[in-house]
């Protein structure tokens, strides 16, 4: 086994615990800073960097990183918006962790909308307080509610058999709909109209941004329920609060918000929070906010510990590096230049 030396950025104490469980090789140097073009220095003598949702792999990022020697990004998730794919391609290597737990993210996204519909993040607060008054706290039954899927990969099919579980009808969208499934497809526009719960499964692409814009939520049931697990900017969050104003929307469950990454994974309890749209979501008591913690499982964590750390050895043995990605082999295709079907390798 080759022992390569790999800065860690964005490291929380949950990362470290399952990197260093699994890691009996390698020389990790955890940073608690996030990687940008400020500190990608700090990855200075390794030859890998290992990074997250919120890092900002910019061109800038890159060539600095590339200057220093780095080979290869190693992020530690399936999303990869954050990275300017592009610029790295022909200069590092960036590989993922595609599938770490659809169970985690796709479970939490059922958390949400079950604490959503029936109030229980009003209900905790309440009793601590002795409040037991159940007004303000109705909800509707799923079981026959039409469930519109935006995105039937790995972790949308798993929201769909859950929601099979509660009786729900189903009906989704898909760009590259699966010819192997049973799911009933549809047009964007008749989810919109159909659907009393929209859960969103797709990645954020030019395509995907802003999806949800206030076209979309004009053409929606009144009162649906909005579950975004997936990424911030799918919803245009300006239309989103319109939409929650007006009682167009009836509840928002968001494990992901567009602008994210200068608030989320940190404790900022004791600052003022300069994003108003971010405090006024906070504050509407039909929405539900979670920090991006979808992934937050055992089993999720234990599997991205692994798979990245078999990514990076793949890499460095010359071998075939099956969760490579550049910006031509996007969703399954292999185009222009890269080489992977030929090679094993983008490049
Ligand atoms: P996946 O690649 O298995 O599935 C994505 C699906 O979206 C595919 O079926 C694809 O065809 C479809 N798609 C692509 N472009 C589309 C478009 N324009 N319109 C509609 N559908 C489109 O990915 P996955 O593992 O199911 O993950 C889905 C998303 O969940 C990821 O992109 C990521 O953003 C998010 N995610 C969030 C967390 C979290 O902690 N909250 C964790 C992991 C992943």
């Amino acid at each position: 086994m080759i022992m390569l030396k790999i800065a860690f950025f964005d490291t929380k104490p949950y990362d470290q615990n399952w990197f260093d469980k699994i890691n009996d090789v390698h020389t990790i140097t955890y940073y608690e800073n996030r990687l940008n073009s400020a500190t990608a220095s700090l990855a200075k003598g390794n030859e890998v960097v290992c990074a997250f949702v919120n890092d900002d792999i910019s061109a800038e990022t890159i060539g600095i990183l590339q200057n220093l020697g780095v080979r290869l990004i190693a992020l530690r998730c399936a999303g990869y918006n954050n990275v300017d794919m592009k610029a790295a391609f022909g200069k590092i290597h960036v590989v993922r962790v595609p599938a770490y737990s659809p169970y985690a993210v796709a479970e939490h996204a059922m958390a949400l909308l079950l604490t959503l519909n029936r109030k229980l993040h009003r209900a905790y607060n309440r009793t601590r307080d002795f409040n037991f008054s159940l007004v303000g706290l109705g909800g509707i039954d799923l079981y026959g509610k039409t469930v519109g899927i935006i995105g039937t990969g790995k972790i949308g099919r798993v929201f769909i058999d859950i929601c099979h579980g509660f009786g729900m009808n189903i009906i989704a969208y898909d760009l590259y709909p699966g010819e192997d499934s049973d799911i009933k497809y549809v047009d964007l526009n008749t989810l919109f109209k159909e659907s009393d719960v929209i859960s969103l499964h797709c990645p954020l692409t030019d395509e995907t941004r802003h999806l949800l814009d206030a076209v979309a939520f004009s053409h929606m049931k009144n009162g649906v329920i909005i579950i975004n697990t997936s990424r911030g900017a799918l919803i245009d969050t300006v239309a989103l609060l319109e939409a929650l104003n007006n009682g167009k929307i009836g509840g928002a469950g968001l494990d992901v918000y567009e602008e994210e990454s200068d608030f989320f994974y940190q404790d900022l309890s004791g600052t003022i929070i300069h994003d108003d749209l971010l405090a006024l979501l906070v504050s509407r008591p039909n929405v539900l906010l979670t920090s991006h913690q979808g992934f937050l499982t055992e089993e999720a964590l234990s599997n991205i510990a692994e798979t990245t750390l078999a990514n990076i050895d793949e890499f460095f043995k010359n071998d075939a590096i099956i969760n490579e990605i550049c910006y031509q082999c996007d969703a399954g295709k292999v185009e222009g230049n890269c080489s992977k079907k030929r090679t094993g390798r983008c490049f």
